[in-house]
């Protein structure tokens, strides 16, 4: 059998002179012959996969004519037995389809190299595939859930900020970005939050809205008026329940206009996001409405009502997927010297920005100083779909005095559309998976469907809360784009980092507000932090958090050195904008904003 990877590749290639080629695709096949440096694999690896099941061989010998192609294709043999130059021709002649590889060869990685070689000549710069990895991937997973016709895949660096206490555990929470200042900034904001973050999921309904026409306006008000009937209810909700067994209907919000309606189903799904789940229930739910009114006309099984990828003042005001409220008051002093900032100076620029400016700005859930930044970074890493980042960046960020003499900053997050899953998507693929697992919220829950989900996005939104004190302290404070001109415009990236802008420890007691500066461990030399009860009255009941996540009984509140903790190495002390410099239509938080380089 051909030979793949690199080594199977590049003889391959090389050997498109002696077939009949164009000149152009011979160009390119010989720049794709060059050692596929993305890859950056370890030459005996790459022999270890060849050894197991190809025949290099092959490679060596002329591809037999189109005929005898076809011929073996279609004999018992099969496509896979041709070698990977033959099948590049026979792709090339269509008589191949590329979207079919890897079910014809039944080997991903050996169709993935192949849809590279027939990719090459037809792209801008013939040698764009040297720097797109494709080895050492597990594309069984991706095949048939995450993309098709695939080539390769993007590594994104992952950062990670914390430890970020919520709920009385500790969590070091992964952030895939290309942003520079975005995780610094992030982690800064979880180590000023020393009283911990208190996390609650308050709703829980992933929705599908289907279209759908009825002959006359009156009949479909007749509709409209038999669905709001508790039983006639429980008739659609019946057929929804038995699709699955995670999915279960709560709601079913119905607007209308003239003849036609738009069912908004609501359901939970366990630990997953929800989408097919609720798409299938929603096709049962319809099958059900539709033996009651038979001239009823499905037009489209997605009517944006739901509202999936697009920005809607439903999904703001009615929720979608889980709608999470965290909170968290920072002691006066920490926002002093962690945030180099005063508790006046951030709560005013709090209301001016994220009230006052995004209310003349005609913004609809984006009451937020740069929420799309977390979640972007967050779904990444942790394989949630990346265009959900519309809707689930919805968040009123609110701040406000706090304590008998308001001292103290009050800041709550309310995010009412998180759209987030612990299975199906990109969930099971192994980095991303590995990231779930790095907050304990992998898969499918054990003893409580849809745990897993929740706890997820309680954890989201308790990090889009530490982004938001970060960079309102850093705006309060006026530091913020002397500090991303600094951590975007690092020439060369690391290769050029001079010593004062690699990070060091962390100062309990930093005087500078620009600059990275160095602390002072814990006097006792315990991690430890503390974890605060928010009260209804202002005031707090204070616990302490360990490095084993257990909660000791409350004591006093100390100065911001308690804050010290194991491996909490990396803050800048300043604060992030890097959209100054990266185009807007690249980074992914701006998804849902695509003009926007504000935050
Ligand atoms: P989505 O609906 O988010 O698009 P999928 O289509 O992959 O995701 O559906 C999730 C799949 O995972 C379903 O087949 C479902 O039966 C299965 N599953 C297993 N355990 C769970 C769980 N705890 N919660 C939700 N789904 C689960």
């Amino acid at each position: 059998m051909a030979g793949i990877g690199p080594l199977g590749i590049l003889r391959q290639r090389s050997r498109t002179r002696t077939v009949s080629f164009n000149s152009c695709r011979e160009e390119s096949a010989m720049a794709a012959c060059k050692e596929d440096r993305g890859t950056q694999t370890e030459k005996d690896k790459v022999q270890g996969v060849l050894t197991e099941e190809n025949n290099d061989a092959d490679e060596d010998k002329p591809p037999r004519s189109l005929e005898e192609c076809i011929a073996v294709i279609n004999s018992e043999a099969g496509a896979k037995s041709l070698s990977n130059q033959e099948i590049v021709q026979m792709v090339e002649k269509k008589h191949l389809p590329s979207y079919k590889l890897e079910s014809l060869l039944g080997n991903p990685l050996r169709a993935v190299g192949i849809r590279r070689t027939v990719v090459a000549p037809h792209t801008a710069n013939q040698g764009s595939m040297d720097s797109l990895p494709y080895d050492h991937y597990d594309y069984t997973k991706v095949m048939g859930v995450c993309c098709e016709n695939v080539i390769g895949y993007v590594p994104i660096p992952v950062g990670v900020a914390g430890p970020l206490l919520m709920n009385g555990k500790m969590y070091m929470v992964p952030m895939a970005t290309t942003e520079g200042c975005l995780v610094a900034s992030t982690n800064r904001g979880c180590r000023a939050m020393v009283n911990g973050v208190k996390s609650e999921v308050f709703r829980d309904g992933m929705t599908r809205a289907p279209s759908v026409r009825l002959p006359t306006a009156a009949q479909a008000t007749e509709v409209y008026m038999w669905t709001r009937k508790k039983e006639n209810f429980a008739v659609i909700k019946e057929g929804f329940d038995s699709t699955s067994r995670f999915a279960r209907l709560q709601d079913l919000q119905v607007g209308i206009a003239g003849r036609l309606l738009f069912m908004r189903f609501v359901a939970q799904t366990g630990d997953a996001m929800g989408m097919n789940m609720v798409s299938k229930g929603t096709e049962a739910g319809l099958k059900a409405l539709k033996k009651h009114f038979p001239e009823l006309e499905v037009l489209s099984v997605s009517g944006n009502y739901c509202v999936d990828k697009k920005p809607s003042a439903i999904n703001w005001i009615e929720g979608r997927g889980k709608s999470v409220v965290c909170e968290s008051v920072v002691p006066g002093k920490v926002v002093t010297s962690i945030l180099k900032t005063s508790v006046a100076a951030i709560v005013e620029a709090s209301v001016t920005k994220n009230l006052v400016g995004s209310s003349l700005a005609g913004s609809i859930g984006g009451n937020n100083a740069h929420a799309a930044n977390i979640i972007a970074a967050m779904f990444i890493a942790c394989g949630q779909d990346p265009a959900q980042v519309v809707g689930s960046s919805n968040c009123m960020t609110l701040m406000e005095a706090w304590g008998e003499k308001g001292d103290d900053l009050h800041i709550s997050v309310t995010m009412p559309s998180l759209e987030v899953g612990t299975v199906g998507g990109g969930t099971g693929l192994a980095p991303q998976s590995a990231c779930l697992t790095m907050l304990g919220v992998k898969g499918a829950h054990k003893d409580n469907p849809g745990e897993n989900a929740c706890q997820l996005a309680k954890i989201v939104a308790a990090t889009v809360l530490a982004g938001e004190l970060s960079l309102m302290s850093a705006l309060a404070a006026g530091h913020l784009v002397k500090s991303h001109l600094a951590h975007n415009r690092v020439k060369g990236g690391s290769s050029s980092l001079s010593s004062s802008t690699m990070p060091t420890t962390i100062s309990s007691d930093t005087s500078g507000t620009s600059g990275i500066t160095t602390t002072t461990p814990a006097p006792d030399g315990i991690s430890s932090t503390k974890f605060c009860d928010v009260q209804p009255s202002g005031k707090a009941s204070v616990g302490e958090v360990n490095s084993t996540n257990t909660c000791k009984p409350p004591a006093a509140v100390g100065d911001a050195k308690i804050n010290a903790m194991q491996g909490d190495t990396v803050v800048s002390d300043k604060d992030s904008t890097s959209n100054i410099v990266l185009s807007p239509c690249q980074d992914p938080a701006n998804i849902s904003v695509p003009h926007s380089r504000d935050r």
